[in-house]
Parts: structure tokens; sequence; C-alpha cells
């Protein structure tokens, strides 16, 4: 597909210079040079976007049912997380797909909807899993203040041109007390290790990803936004369907989340995705 191109500003500090750091094929990932945030600079413009999200997903059923398969151990995973906190209530996932960890929420109990902009996705949540869907971007459903006890987002804020923009609306919609999830990948470190040992790759997922997180910068941003108490967790695996990413997978989220528990929950290793869990003040 033919993506058109912009040139863009830091999305996090509006800074307008950005350095070079790597490429895959003629795609560019530089950092910012103010607050060292990873971004895909030229990136895709919005529209171009929205039409490639809309061929993003599978649409055949036996794949939709391998993408079940690969995502079930990360949801079942994130609600136990989500239990530790909350029993139940209200739960808005965005990004929901097909809508595969409402349905898994529901079961436990919530209330659950989702956001999604793949029109497909909608579809197959609405008429096959009998969910409320809300056509995304967030941003533009409007929904109410201080209306959900939890907001989930399993590997979308790296999609996000504006991801300032969706913390704060995910920060505005959470009911005083409520909580956020979000799970990302965190791949620079690694590119880094593979640039040097002369390895090519396309570990970024480019131009479907527009940024690459570091805890620590999504630490920053969720305060700066106003979330209290952002606690990381890493570990868990997905189930892809191809049997050397199924093992990869399921061993690096291992060892990442055994180096994690023996270094007292300081260290999160890098090039595994990471589970963050932020909470909005109690103060109205
Ligand atoms: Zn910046």
């Amino acid at each position: 597909m033919d993506f058109e191109m912009e040139e863009v500003d830091c999305p996090i500090c509006e800074e307008s210079r950005g350095n070079p750091l790597h490429l895959e094929g003629s795609f560019r990932m530089v950092r910012c040079p103010s607050c060292q945030f990873v971004f895909l600079n030229p990136r895709p413009t919005m529209d171009s976007l929205l039409r490639f999200y809309q061929e993003y997903l599978p649409e055949e059923v036996p794949s939709i049912g391998s993408w079940e398969k690969m995502m079930k151990p990360v949801f079942h995973r994130a609600a136990d997380l989500l239990k530790q906190y909350r029993g139940n209530g209200r739960l808005l996932d965005v990004g929901t797909g097909f809508g595969f960890f409402l349905v898994e929420m529901k079961k436990r109990g919530w209330e659950a909807a989702g956001v999604e902009i793949s029109q497909k996705a909608i579809d197959y949540a609405r008429d096959v899993l009998g969910l409320t869907i809300f056509p995304g971007p967030l941003e533009k459903v409007a929904l109410p203040d201080n209306d959900f006890d939890a907001v989930t987002a399993f590997y979308v804020v790296e999609h996000l041109s504006h991801p300032m923009a969706f913390l704060r609306e995910c920060h505005r919609i959470l009911k005083p007390g409520g909580l956020l999830l979000l799970r990302y990948p965190h791949t620079t470190p690694i590119k880094n290790l593979l640039q040097f040992l002369g390895i090519k790759n396309r570990l970024y997922d480019l131009p479907a990803h527009l940024s690459d997180f570091s805890p620590k910068m999504i630490q920053q941003c969720l305060k700066r936004i106003g979330f209290e108490k952002c606690k990381h967790s890493i570990g868990g695996y997905t189930l892809p369907g191809e049997l050397g990413k199924r093992t990869s997978s399921i061993l690096f989220g291992s060892f990442a989340e055994t180096l994690f528990s023996l270094s007292g929950k300081k260290l999160l290793f890098p090039g595994v995705s990471k589970t963050v869990l932020a909470f909005k003040g109690n103060q109205k």
C-alpha cells in the first residue's frame, strides 16, 4: 500500500528536530534530542493510516481464530491483574479489534464496551459476538467525563499519531480512582544491539508503529497528564500461529518475567512487551 507521508514535530514535546536512529526500508525512526522520544519521521498521514487499518486485521474465520488464540494468554494475564484492584465495574477497551478481551471481561462480571477503527473488526464484534463497540478513534467518540472504572489498550499506544491526546482522553473518561492498563512493545534496545551485530531486521514494524516508548517515557507521559502510582510489569506471552515465533515469545516472555522477579521488580528487560497500570487520582 502507498502511504502519503508528512514530516512532524516530536509528538511528546513538539521539538522540531529529530536525530536519525534506525532505518527499516525507506522508513526512518528518529530520536528527539530534547525529550528522547523515539518516533517515525516522516510518517503516514492520518488519512493514509485510516485506510491502512481497514486492511490491517484478517477477515477469514480461521485467521480470526488464530488471532484469538494468540492474544488469549495476554488477555488472561491482564484480567487477573485488573482483578487485584477491581472486582468488576465499567470497562472500555480501546483498539479492541474483534473484541475478545471484552468477551473475557464480561464473563468475569464487567460491563464492557470497546472502541475500534477497523470496520470489519467492528462488524465481527457486534454481529458475531454481540458486543457494544464505538467507532474510533477514541477522541472522536465524545464519551462523558468520569465514566469508566477501567480503560485498557493492548498494543495501541505505539500506533497513535497523538499519544498525549489519547492518554489525556483516557484520564478524562476514567472515574476518580479508576485505572488505565496499557500494554506496549519496547524495541529500541534490541534494535541497537542487532545493529551493533550487523543483523538486519524489521522489528519496529513500520509504518504500522509510529513510535517506540520506553518504560521511563511512558511513565513520564502518564505523570504529566495527572496519572498516579504507575506500576510496570513484564512478561506473559502471545501465542502466534507460527511455531518459531510462538517459541520465542514464550521463552523471552518467561525469561524477562524471571529476571523481573529476581531483581525485586526492578529490571524491565528490553525488547519484551510491557504492561503499565496507572491510576486517576481520587479528587474530583
Ligand atoms: Zn520530544
